[in-house]
C-alpha cells in the first residue's frame, strides 16, 4: 500500500498552483490579511525616506566633537531646533549644532548625533561630554530599502509585518490570488443535517460542517453542494458539478469497498484518472485522489481539479484533511512553499499504542510545562467512528510504521494543528 509520504509526494505533483495572471483579484490594503500576493511589490520611497536621527539630541559636525570629554566638553552654538516632521533650514557649520528629536530629518551639514544623555544645556549652547563614534545614531536614507528594489515577493501570506511594510509604503492596493475554491459534498443515505430530525439509523452529516470550518481556516472558498445519496446517477451529477466550478472537490464516505461505495466507479465513468485509492495510514486508510480529463469541460480557470475522496468516519476526515488536503490548499492558494505540514518533536505525557502496521495519528493536546510542549492524548476511543473526543484537541500524534509503542515521557513528533 502506499506510504503516507509517497501520496503526499503524489498529491502535491498533481496541485497546479493558481496562475499569477488569471486567478488573482486586487483588494485594499485593510482587506488583505491573510491573503497570498500574487506580484512582487516594490516602492518608490527610500527608506528611510531620509537621513534622521535614532535619538533626542543634538546633531553635530563629527570632526566638531571628535576629541569630547567631560573635563573638556566641546562647546556648540545651537541654530535650530528640528522636530520630527519638519524640514530643517539651516545647514550646520563649524562649531554649530542643531537641536533634534527621534525620527526628524538631519540638517545638511551636520553627520552626527549626540544623545541628549552626554550633552549639557546652557541657552543656546550645549557642551558635549562624551565623543561619539563617527555618523553615531544617524538612520542613513535607503539603508533599510532602497527605492525600486522588491520589497516583498510575490507567494507569501500577508500577515500584520507584511501589512505594516506595504502600508509605509504606500500601496493601498494589492493583487492577491483569488481563493481557491473548494467544492465539499458527502454521500451516505443515512446523513441529515444538523437542523433536521433524526429518525431511527440516521446520523448528522457532520463532515460537511468540518470541512466547511477547515476549508475556511486554510485561506479557501467552501463551496457547500450539500447530502448526497448513495445513488450513482445523484453522485454522477454532483461530481460533475462540483468539478465545473471548483479548484478542489471534497467528498465523505463511499470510497470503500462497501456495496454502497460507489465513488470510484463513478470516477472511473467519468474517465478521471486515479492516482490513489488507499493509503498506509490510520485512521483514513480509503483515501482517494483523482484527477479529471482536462479536454471534457470540468475545468475552473486553467485547472483541471482535483478531487479527494476522503473516508467517511468523522476522525478520517479531519486527519486526512490535515494530512493530505490542507497542504494541496497550501500549494494551489499560490504559497511558494511550505506547503507540508509541519512536525513538532515534543514529550509525550501518555502511553502512545499502535499495532505498527499503518502510520498512525493519534489526536491529542499540546501542554506547555515549564516552557516545554507536552503531549497528552484525548483520553477515550481513538476509533475512526468517534469524533467526541477530538472536541478541545489542537495536536495530532505520529507513530510511524514499525512503532508500536511510544512511553511516558519518551520523544513523540506532532502535527500541530492550532496554535495553541
Ligand atoms: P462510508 O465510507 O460511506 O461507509 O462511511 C464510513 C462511516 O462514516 C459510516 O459509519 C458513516 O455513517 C460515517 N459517515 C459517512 N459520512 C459521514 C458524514 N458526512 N458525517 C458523519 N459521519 C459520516
Ligand atoms: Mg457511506
Amino acid at each position: 500500500m502506499l506510504s503516507v509520504s509517497n501520496a503526499q509526494a503524489i498529491i502535491l505533483n498533481l496541485v497546479q498552483p493558481l496562475d499569477n495572471q488569471r486567478d488573482t483579484e486586487v483588494v485594499d490594503l485593510l482587506a488583505a490579511a491573510s491573503r497570498i500576493l500574487a506580484a512582487p511589490v516594490s516602492s518608490p520611497l527610500d527608506f528611510p525616506h531620509w537621513d534622521n536621527s535614532a535619538m533626542d539630541g543634538y546633531a553635530v559636525r563629527y570632526e566638531d566633537v571628535q576629541h569630547s570629554s567631560t573635563e573638556k566638553p566641546t562647546v556648540l552654538e545651537i541654530i535650530e531646533e528640528i522636530p520630527a516632521g519638519y524640514q530643517p533650514k539651516s545647514t550646520i557649520g563649524t562649531g554649530q549644532a542643531a537641536r533634534i528629536f527621534t525620527g526628524a530629518v538631519m540638517p545638511a551639514g551636520a553627520d552626527t548625533v549626540v544623545m541628549q544623555e552626554k550633552t549639557r544645556r546652557e541657552e543656546n549652547r550645549v557642551f558635549i561630554l562624551t565623543a561619539p563614534q563617527p555618523q553615531e545614531f544617524v538612520r542613513h536614507k535607503a539603508s533599510f530599502y532602497q527605492a525600486g528594489t522588491q520589497l516583498l515577493p510575490a507567494g507569501i501570506r500577508l500577515n500584520a509585518p507584511e501589512i505594516a511594510v506595504l502600508a509605509a509604503a504606500q500601496c493601498p492596493k494589492l493583487n492577491v490570488y483569488r481563493r481557491p475554491r473548494v467544492a465539499i459534498f458527502s454521500t451516505g443515505d443515512e446523513l441529515v443535517r444538523a437542523d433536521e430530525s433524526l429518525q431511527p439509523g440516521q446520523i448528522v452529516d457532520s463532515n460537511q460542517y468540518a470541512l466547511a470550518a477547515l476549508v475556511k481556516e486554510s485561506g479557501a472558498e467552501p463551496l457547500l453542494l450539500g447530502i448526497v445519496k448513495d445513488e450513482p446517477v445523484a453522485l454522477r451529477k454532483v461530481i460533475t458539478d462540483a468539478a465545473a466550478i471548483a479548484d478542489i472537490v471534497l467528498s465523505s464516505g463511499g470510497v470503500s469497498v462497501g456495496d454502497y461505495d460507489y465513488v470510484d466507479k463513478i470516477l472511473e465513468s467519468l474517465e478521471a484518472k486515479i492516482h490513489i485509492q488507499a493509503v498506509d495510514i490510520r485512521p483514513g486508510k480509503p483515501l482517494t485522489v483523482a484527477t479529471f480529463p482536462t479536454d471534457k469541460g470540468y475545468r475552473v480557470s486553467t485547472h483541471s481539479p482535483l478531487y479527494f475522496g476522503l473516508p467517511g468516519n468523522p476522525a478520517s476526515v479531519l486527519v486526512t484533511f490535515w494530512r493530505f488536503v490542507l497542504p494541496a490548499i497550501k500549494k494551489l492558494s499560490g504559497i511558494r512553499e511550505g506547503w507540508e505540514p509541519v512536525f513538532l518533536k515534543v514529550r509525550s505525557h501518555d502511553e502512545l499504542r499502535s499495532d505498527g502496521k499503518r502510520e498512525t495519528y493519534l489526536w491529542g493536546k499540546l501542554h506547555l510545562i515549564n516552557g516545554v510542549y507536552e503531549f497528552h492524548k484525548a483520553s477515550g476511543s481513538h476509533s475512526s467512528g468517534n469524533l467526541i473526543n477530538l472536541a478541545q484537541t489542537n495536536a495530532l500524534a505520529l507513530l510511524p510504521v514499525g512503532k508500536t509503542l511510544i512511553s511516558p515521557q519518551e520523544e513523540v513528533e506532532v502535527l500541530q494543528l492550532i496554535t495553541p
